[in-house]
C-alpha cells in the first residue's frame, strides 16, 4: 500500500478489495457512476459504513447522483498498488535463471526483474531477456540503485547462505528460493522455497499411493 493510504482504518483498508473488484466489474459493464444503496447491496457492506470508507479517500457521494465509478477505480488502482511494479532480481544465471529472465512476468503480474547476478565469466555483461546480468561483487550497490524488494535465487545450493546474508542486509523483503538449501533469514525478511526436483518426486509418490 502506499504512504497515502496509510492513514485509513484498516476495517476500511480490508474492504478496499472487495470495492475494488466489484467497481472493476461496473467499469467493465459501461457504469459511470454507483449509488451507496447498489454497493452495498452487492459487497454485502452496510451503506453508512460504504460512505464512511469513501470520505476517508475523499470520494463524497452527491445525493441523487452517487459516486464517479472512474475516480474510485482510480484511487483504488494507486491506493492498492495495481500501478506499481515490484522490482526484482534474479541471482544466478544457470538454466533455471535463464528459462526465468526469458519469461515475461510482466504480463501476468506487476513483477519486473531488473537485473540479474552471476560470476561466470561467460554471463557477466551479457543480456538475458533483455535484463542485463552483472558481476555479484556489485550486488549491495545494484540493489540499492534498482530498488530492488524482491530476490530471486537459482544459484547452487552452496552458494545460496552466503548471499543470503548479503542480501538481508539490504532493504529487500522477500526472497525466493529454487536451490534446495534450507536459508536463515531474519524475521523481517519473507521467504519462500521452491524445490520443483522436491515437488516433482511427491507428485510422482501421491500418484503412486492415493491413485484417484
Ligand atoms: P549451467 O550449469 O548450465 O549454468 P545450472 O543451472 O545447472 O546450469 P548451476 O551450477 O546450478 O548451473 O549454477 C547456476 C548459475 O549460478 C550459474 O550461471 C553459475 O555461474 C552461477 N553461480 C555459481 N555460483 C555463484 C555465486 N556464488 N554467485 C552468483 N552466481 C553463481
Amino acid at each position: 500500500m502506499s504512504n497515502e493510504s496509510t492513514k485509513i482504518p484498516q476495517a476500511t483498508a480490508k474492504r478496499l478489495p472487495l470495492y475494488y473488484r466489484f467497481l472493476k466489474n461496473l467499469h467493465a459493464s459501461g457504469k459511470q457512476r454507483v449509488s451507496s444503496a447498489e454497493l452495498s447491496e452487492a459487497v454485502k457492506v452496510d451503506s453508512a459504513t460504504i460512505r464512511r470508507d469513501f470520505s476517508y479517500f475523499g470520494a463524497l457521494g452527491k445525493k441523487g447522483y452517487g459516486y464517479n465509478v472512474n475516480y474510485l477505480l482510480g484511487f483504488f488502482r494507486k491506493t492498492l498498488d495495481q500501478d506499481e511494479v515490484t522490482k526484482v532480481a534474479l541471482i544466478g544465471v544457470g538454466n533455471l535463471g535463464t528459462a526465468f529472465l526469458n519469461y515475461n512476468f510482466l504480463k501476468n503480474n506487476n513483477t519486473k526483474i531488473e537485473v540479474a547476478f552471476d560470476v561466470s565469466e561467460s554471463r557477466v555483461g551479457t543480456s538475458v531477456g533483455e535484463v542485463p546480468v552483472r558481476h555479484l561483487d556489485d550486488l549491495e550497490k545494484l540493489i540499492d540503485e534498482h530498488h530492488i524488494q524482491v530476490v530471486i535465487l537459482t544459484v547452487p545450493s552452496h552458494a545460496a547462505q552466503p548471499i543470503t546474508d548479503r542480501i538481508v542486509k539490504s532493504h529487500v523483503k522477500g526472497i525466493l528460493n529454487f536451490t534446495p538449501a534450507r536459508l536463515t533469514v531474519p524475521s523481517h525478511i519473507r521467504i519462500h522455497h521452491i524445490d520443483l526436483a522436491v515437488e516433482l518426486q511427491s507428485l510422482v509418490y501421491f500418484l503412486k499411493h492415493y491413485p484417484s
